[in-house]
């Protein structure tokens, strides 16, 4: 059967679940740090043993709020929590603590760019903070689950999007730029792999120009951004299949297998849960005042998307650049502290790009523990730029010299590792000569007409010269010399 994929609409909606960076719990003083042995950051109150009462963390509601006011979303003002009734052994209390009807972020939207296509703003439904569960972990004991409650009541804010996105492609740039967003902003540290972001993914298709929406089946246990992407790519043709072999969706929910990119059953819902909700009678309905709002407003830092515009607009650097450059937001606060020292934006800009993004992949580590100091940046490229040193014989010799001695001045090490750059016209005239009179037959073609040789001249320069002789002056002589 050849099926035409093209008549079908993909659409998405996404949700996911952004762990809050607070020291404490939602409801309680317990610490909400990662990787503690197990069931120690359980007070009575995670526990809900008879008679303890739940006290709200601020914290965790100006962090949503942030994130709220970075997505455009109105802010509701009177909030309150409900409980969401189910019995599930991670869940102690056996209600988890939720926003139900006022979501403390409404609406809002997050502008996307996938590569070669318009930019669009992808509608999001709402913001809401929650609880999180505990976890169940079914591979220690051969006949138990063991359960940790560590996590349970640690604060959470679950974003929703409209139906909005239709491809796998979107989501990826959707779920890249919410967790610029979560990081610049310091509200979460967007770690998919250990589980501090999560996304479901809700799929469905519909014939092309449909108004009613498919039936969706939802996709959990996406561990990366990639995977999400991969899981919809997945469903998307999986659910085509099926109307086009003349079946019909059922509404599921599937787990995604990043072993082999597939997805399987879970269950099948049948009908929507009864979770009984209501306004938890132990926890005073919360109002967002004009003061706070207009506080976290105030202090709303630059985001990516604004930095990099500002880096193109009044730094003079090209897209491609800025771009880079602001991807994460240390790599930033490097190029932001570098760049007080040197008004050379596009030689850190290159300096960032080039050797130290290589010198921190090869160690896999970060810029966090990148041992020279920005300053010490901004004098080699200004050393390059007032043509002291080269930029070839800089990210080398003196690059690693530097890695190994940070203390050390810049200065210091170009003099006592002998690296300055050669810009005495008669050494590299010598240079220059000696190269000349060692390839006569390339001096003939190249000035029968192949030009391209200079290539090859400039080389051998540099090579007999250990790559001191300054290229432009070598160029200018080259140049000359080749004429007569
Ligand atoms: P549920 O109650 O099953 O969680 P919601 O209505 O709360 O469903 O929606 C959850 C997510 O699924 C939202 O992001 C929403 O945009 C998305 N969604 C809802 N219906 C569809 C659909 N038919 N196709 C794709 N996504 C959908
Ligand atoms: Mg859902």
């Amino acid at each position: 059967m050849s099926i035409d994929y093209g008549k079908y609409e993909l659409v998405i909606g996404l949700e996911v679940h952004a762990q809050l960076l607070t020291k404490s719990k939602l409801f309680s003083g317990d610490a909400t740090s990662f990787g503690a042995d197990p069931n120690t950051h359980i007070s009575p109150i995670t526990l809900a043993h008879p008679g303890t009462l739940p006290k709200l963390n601020e914290q965790a509601i100006s962090h949503a709020i942030k994130m709220g006011l970075a997505c455009n979303c109105e802010i509701t003002r009177l909030n309150y929590f409900a409980r969401k009734n189910y019995f599930y052994p991670d869940l102690p209390k056996g209600y988890q603590l939720s926003q139900h009807t006022t979501p403390i972020c409404v609406g809002g939207w997050v502008n996307i760019q996938v590569p070669g296509e318009n930019a669009r703003n992808i509608q999001l439904n709402r913001i809401h903070l929650e609880e999180d569960a505990g976890k169940s972990i079914h591979d220690i004991e051969e006949d138990y689950t063991c359960i940790d409650y560590n996590r349970a009541g640690v604060p959470l804010i679950e974003i929703v999007t409209e139906p909005d996105l239709h491809s796998g492609e979107e989501a990826y740039a959707y779920l890249t730029e919410l967790r610029k967003r979560l990081r610049y902003l310091d509200v979460c540290d967007g770690n998919m792999e250990e589980g501090s972001m999560r996304c479901d993914a809700n799929v469905s298709v519909r014939l092309k120009g449909a108004t009613q929406l498919g039936t969706k089946v939802e996709v959990k246990n996406l561990n990366s951004i990639r995977n999400v992407k991969k899981a919809i790519e997945f469903e998307a043709k999986r659910l085509i299949e099926i109307i086009e072999s003349g079946n019909t969706v059922i509404q599921q929910t599937r787990s995604f297998d990043a072993n082999n990119g597939t997805t399987f059953e879970l269950r099948t819902k049948e009908d929507a849960n009864d979770y009984r909700y209501f306004a938890d009678p132990d926890l005073t309905p919360f109002i967002v005042k004009d003061e706070l709002l207009e506080e976290i407003r105030k202090n709303l830092p630059e985001l990516s998307m604004q930095r990099s515009l500002r880096y193109v607009n009044q730094l003079g650097l090209n897209e491609y650049d800025a771009n880079l450059l602001t991807e994460e937001k240390e790599i930033a606060h490097f190029f932001e502290q570098s760049i007080q020292f040197t008004n050379q934006y596009k030689g850190i800009a290159n300096w960032i790009a080039g050797p130290i993004k290589s010198y921190l992949n090869e160690q896999n580590s970060s810029i966090q523990n990148f041992p020279i100091a920005p300053q010490k940046i901004a004098e080699i490229v200004e050393w390059i730029e007032k043509g002291k040193i080269n930029f070839s014989i800089a990210s080398t010799k003196l690059f690693s010299a530097l890695l190994n001695e940070p203390n050390a001045t810049v200065e210091n090490l170009i003099s006592s590792l002998n690296l300055e750059q050669n810009s005495d016209s008669s050494s590299i005239e010598q240079w220059v000569d000696q190269v000349l009179t060692q390839l006569p037959e390339k001096v003939k073609e190249y000035q029968k007409g192949k030009k391209g040789l200079i290539g090859l001249f400039m080389g051998e320069v540099k090579k007999i010269s250990k790559g001191k002789a300054d290229p432009k002056i070598t160029n200018e002589i080259l140049l000359r010399k080749l004429q007569s």
